[in-house]
C-alpha cells in the first residue's frame, strides 16, 4: 500500500481525540511530501541534524517533533523551530531548553519521557525522579518550556499483557503528575507495534513510522 492509502487507513482507526506523529525518521523529502500532500502535518524525527535539513526543505506549517534522545549541545540547532520535544529526561537538558527557547522569543513544548520498558537501553525518568523534578524550584523558575504531558515507550516484546501494564503505569503517572502541573494534555505512548493497546490504556498521541512509510533501512 502506499503512504497515502496507510496514512487514511491509520487516520480511520484512531479516536478524534488522538493525535498522530507520522515518524518519518531516515525517509527522503519525496516520500514525507506524500505525506503531507495527503493532508499529514505533524512529523517525527529522532535525529537533531536530520530534521534540521528536512525543516529548511519542508512547508513551513509542518509541525516537527523531537522524539528521539536529545544531546544538550544540539538543542541551539532546533530550537528556532521544534514544535514539541517529546524526550525531555533531566533539568540539564530541560535548562538547555529554556535558555535556547529565551534566546528565540519562545517557549518550548516539551514532554517528560518516562522509563517504562523492562529494557537498560531506553530513555527516560523513573517515578522518584519524575516527581522530584516537577516538585524543583528549578523547574518552577524556568519560563521559556512548558511541559505538557509525558512519553513513554513499552518493552519491546509478543507479551501484550506486559505491553499494557506498561502503559498503564505510564498513564497512572500522567494522572498524578496532572496534580502538580494541571494543563498538562498530552500522553505520548504507542507505535506501529502497539499502538491499539496504548490507546486502550489512555495514550493521546501515537508515533507511527513503519505502518504509514514502510520498514526502514537500518539507522
Ligand atoms: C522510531 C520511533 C517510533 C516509530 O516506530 P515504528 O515502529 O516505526 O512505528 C516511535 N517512537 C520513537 C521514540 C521512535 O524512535
Amino acid at each position: 500500500m502506499s503512504i497515502t492509502e496507510n496514512l487514511k487507513r491509520i487516520k480511520n482507526t484512531l479516536p478524534n481525540d488522538v493525535a498522530l506523529v507520522a515518524v518519518s525518521k531516515t525517509k527522503s523529502i519525496s516520500e514525507i511530501r506524500e505525506a503531507y500532500d495527503a493532508g499529514h502535518t505533524i512529523f517525527g524525527e529522532n535525529k537533531i541534524q536530520e530534521m534540521v535539513e528536512k525543516w529548511e526543505n519542508m512547508p513551513k506549517d509542518i509541525q516537527w517533533h523531537m522524539i528521539g534522545h536529545v544531546q544538550r549541545n544540539k538543542v541551539k540547532y532546533m530550537a528556532e523551530f521544534v514544535s514539541l520535544i517529546h524526550g525531555v529526561d533531566s533539568i540539564r537538558l530541560l535548562r538547555e531548553i529554556d535558555k535556547r527557547a529565551k534566546q528565540n522569543n519562545r517557549v518550548i513544548n516539551c514532554l517528560l519521557q518516562i522509563h517504562i520498558a523492562e529494557e537498560t537501553t531506553k530513555f527516560g525518568l523513573n517515578a522518584n525522579e519524575l516527581n522530584e523534578l516537577i516538585h524543583s524550584d528549578t523547574f518552577h523558575k524556568m519560563k521559556n518550556i512548558a511541559i505538557v504531558g509525558l512519553m513513554g515507550m513499552a518493552t519491546f516484546t509478543d507479551d501484550t499483557n506486559q505491553i499494557r501494564r506498561e502503559f498503564r503505569f505510564l498513564k497512572t503517572l500522567f494522572d498524578s503528575t496532572k496534580k502538580t502541573i494541571p494543563n498538562i494534555s498530552i500522553l505520548s505512548m504507542g507505535m506501529s507495534g502497539d499502538y491499539e493497546i496504548a490507546i486502550e490504556e489512555g495514550s493521546t498521541m501515537v508515533r507511527i513510522g513503519s505502518s504509514i512509510f514502510g520498514a526502514r533501512n537500518a539507522h
